[in-house]
């Protein structure tokens, strides 16, 4: 469970209120008060027990939970009220014990110390030390790198020995520890301490940030093995987790949304020095899980590789195809949808050189990349003999069905399939028998079970069939769902509830928590893709269609009122200010301004999975949602539009808070016609009228029969 919501369940709000708010009296299931935000002599000030949140149909007309509450009344930051409520609660707020903030420090000092390492080593290749002379000589004649290159991608030399730069270190006061942690040197048996790097070309290696992690080296003297040489694996430096150039491609990736992935550093110093800003390098042999996930779904949509021509390149990206498989088929929801191409260059010559010799031609080569079926049903194929066994053949259809299921979106295409038939001289409804064996087989097999021999597990949710027509039991449109299905909280409807406006329903723990659930995965789409933002804004403004009442109320722009929860609500303005800046990435922008609490309820709407979420959330109905869920996932997912998805979520929000709204405004409106107050009476009548229009009109675009 969050720590809000701990806190929440130790703190009653009502009582907490009444601290501040002397007058605050019981009136039905309600309390209510005069305003503390404002002078005013009829109360409108509204606390909900049930819902544990409170509201001023005033001169404020806002409301919240018991953080904005307490944010309001002390005028304290989200993360002071989350300090100051857990204390009062007794609940622990996590904050970076000691030992996280030494570590953080200690990182901090090892970045420190790259950072100098590598303006030095950028200085020596600069200097005129023979050596460097050589080595800059290489740079600029031999590898065509400007010197507004080798600048800004601030390529060094190291030096022959290694003493002048550890007495440099040690002089701003690094230890030789400092410098084997940080990677830069090694201790042999007998203690002795020397340099990693010696007479190489050095490349630093930078985070996402942009901050060094580590250094590739490229050989100057033939003689010297090998080739390149990585800095270790690291407190600091992961390579698996690491996309080389990635700091200065994400603008052009996310503009284009397009990521061009290359194998080495030197690919994407050329591409970039050549114009093509979206080009980043694995540097690995294959791609790996964390790294795709640095590339989608935040910055793009479309992932090229273009690897080397040669076999272990062919390798490498057949392995690439498998982990973004993997990684893909693990998404729920279809997030990480993401259109994977492969670059294919003739000649077999490698990105390197296409940028070096024929820089002009790395768009055709970009534009003409084939997609991931194709690519692997030509590599499967080619080897093929023509007169290759029925086994043989099995063998790779096999080795192919799986990658193209997922590279398809989880579907067969129907042209693929043809094509694979031809190629392997099976008939189609054979190739379609035997996917859906190997899926029966992958069905008994634990999920993201680890590679095993040299056929991957295939999908074990996808839907293998014709894409003409759907499966027998898709017995429900787009549209026929009520939302609540989508929340997992679901319940066939068995009688008529009671609609009199003077008992209307309680809201119950189960439909709290289901508003939650809606807030939290609105918000994880809204994070994952802030553009969204604007589409559900343009959909209010449909709605209200030029009625100024219904844009400046009810209908106005999302915005973090229609969100229940303060930590939610502190999310979504954090976002808003991201996306109000143009200097950083709005993701980056977040990482750096957010309160580190907020980061860990971040991450959890990032990249949990729904199942997490309800974990996250203490959900009492797990058994059912997740069956409901699988259900969902199984029959929806593949014609799941995101963007149509994330509007009806963000209207059910809305739609929630207009509910919570009416029912509050009516228990005012009840109480004022028991007391005759006749000003309040039209007060409060006056302003359901706007709400209620809203609400119609969002249920009808939910297409959800009338609920009020
Ligand atoms: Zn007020």
């Amino acid at each position: 469970m969050s720590v809000t919501q701990q806190i929440k369940d130790k703190l009653d709000i009502v009582q907490y209120i009444g601290e501040y708010v002397p007058g605050l009296k019981k009136a039905g299931r309600y309390y209510k008060a005069c305003c503390p935000f404002h002078g005013e002599k009829t109360p409108s000030f509204v606390v909900n027990p049930d819902t544990q949140s409170w509201r001023c149909f005033g001169a404020c007309a806002e409301g919240g939970d018991l953080f904005t509450f307490a944010q309001k009344m002390h005028g304290w930051t989200f993360s002071e009220a989350l300090r100051e409520l857990g204390q009062r609660a007794g609940v622990e707020v996590k904050k970076r014990t000691p030992q996280q903030q030494e570590q953080d420090e200690h990182l901090d000092k090892l970045r420190g110390l790259l950072t100098t390492v590598s303006e030095w080593y950028h200085e020596h290749l600069l200097s005129d030390d023979p050596h460097a002379q050589r080595a800059l000589f290489y740079t600029e004649k031999e590898r065509g790198f400007t010197r507004e290159t080798i600048k800004t991608f601030e390529i060094g030399y190291a030096p022959l020995g290694w003493n002048s730069m550890l007495d440099e270190l040690k002089k701003i006061g690094y230890s030789e520890d400092d410098a084997v942690e940080a990677g830069l040197a090694s201790r042999n048996d007998k203690g002795r301490v020397y340099g990693r790097f010696r007479n190489r070309l050095m490349i630093p290696i930078r985070d996402e940030r942009g901050r060094v992690i580590g250094f590739g080296a490229r050989v100057l003297d033939p003689k010297d093995t090998p080739k390149y040489l990585n800095s270790p694996q690291s407190t600091i430096f992961d390579k698996s987790s690491t996309l080389y150039g990635l700091d200065v491609a994400k603008r052009a990736i996310r503009d284009s949304e397009t990521a061009v992935i290359v194998e080495g550093y030197m690919d994407v110093i050329q591409a970039h020095q050549a114009g093509y800003p979206n080009v980043v390098a694995q540097m690995g042999t294959a791609m790996t899980e964390a790294q795709l996930k640095l590339l989608t779904p935040r910055y793009a949509s479309k992932i090229i590789m273009a690897l080397d021509a040669d076999e272990a390149g062919q390798n490498a990206t057949r392995r690439s195809l498998e982990v973004a498989r993997e990684t893909l088929q693990a998404d729920y929801m279809g997030k990480l949808q993401v259109d994977i191409r492969v670059l294919e260059i003739d000649d077999a010559k490698d990105p390197d050189e296409v940028l070096r010799q024929t820089p002009e031609k790395w768009a055709t080569y970009v534009e003409a990349a084939i997609p991931v079926a194709d690519f692997v049903i030509n590599i499967e194929t080619n080897d093929l003999p023509p007169n290759a066994s029925m086994t043989e053949r099995q063998a790779a259809a096999q080795r192919i069905l799986p990658i193209l299921a997922a590279s398809e979106n989880n579907l067969y295409k129907k042209d693929n399939l043809q094509k694979l038939a031809m190629r392997l001289h099976i008939s189609e409804s054979d190739l379609l028998a035997w996917a859906q064996e190997i899926q029966r087989i992958a069905a008994r097999k634990p999920r993201r079970s680890a590679p095993q021999d040299n056929m991957p597990p295939p999908p074990d949710d996808s839907y293998f069939g014709s894409m003409d027509e759907p499966p027998p039991n898709f017995d429900f449109d787009d549209e026929g769902l009520p939302p609540e299905y989508y929340e997992g909280t679901y319940i066939p409807p068995v009688e008529k509830q009671p609609t009199s406006p003077s008992t209307a329903q309680l809201p119950t723990f189960a439909t709290r928590n289901s508003s939650r659930a809606t807030e939290a995965y609105c918000l994880g789409m809204l994070l994952n893709k802030p553009t969204l933002l604007a589409q559900i804004n343009r959909k209010f403004r449909e709605l209200a269609q030029n009625n100024t009442k219904l844009l400046q109320g009810p209908l106005s722009e999302l915005n973090s009122e229609d969100f229940s929860q303060g930590d939610y609500r502190a999310l979504l303005s954090e976002l808003q200010s991201a996306m109000s800046q143009d200097d950083v990435d709005p993701m980056d922008y977040l990482r750096e301004e957010l309160d580190e609490m907020l980061v860990d309820e971040m991450t959890i709407l990032l990249l949990e999975e729904p199942q997490a979420i309800h974990r996250h959330m203490g959900m009492r109905h797990s058994a059912e949602f997740e069956d409901v869920w699988k259900n969902f996932e199984r029959r929806v997912r593949p014609s799941i539009d995101t963007q149509v998805d994330f509007i009806r979520r963000a209207l059910k929000v809305r739609h929630q808070r207009l509910e919570r709204e009416q029912q509050e405004i009516r228990f005012l409106l009840e109480d004022a016609q028991r007391t005759h107050d006749r000003e309040a009476e039209y007060l409060y009548c006056k302003q359901t009228e706007p709400g209620l229009r809203a609400l119609l009109l969002i249920q009808r675009e939910l297409g959800q029969r009338t609920l009020l």
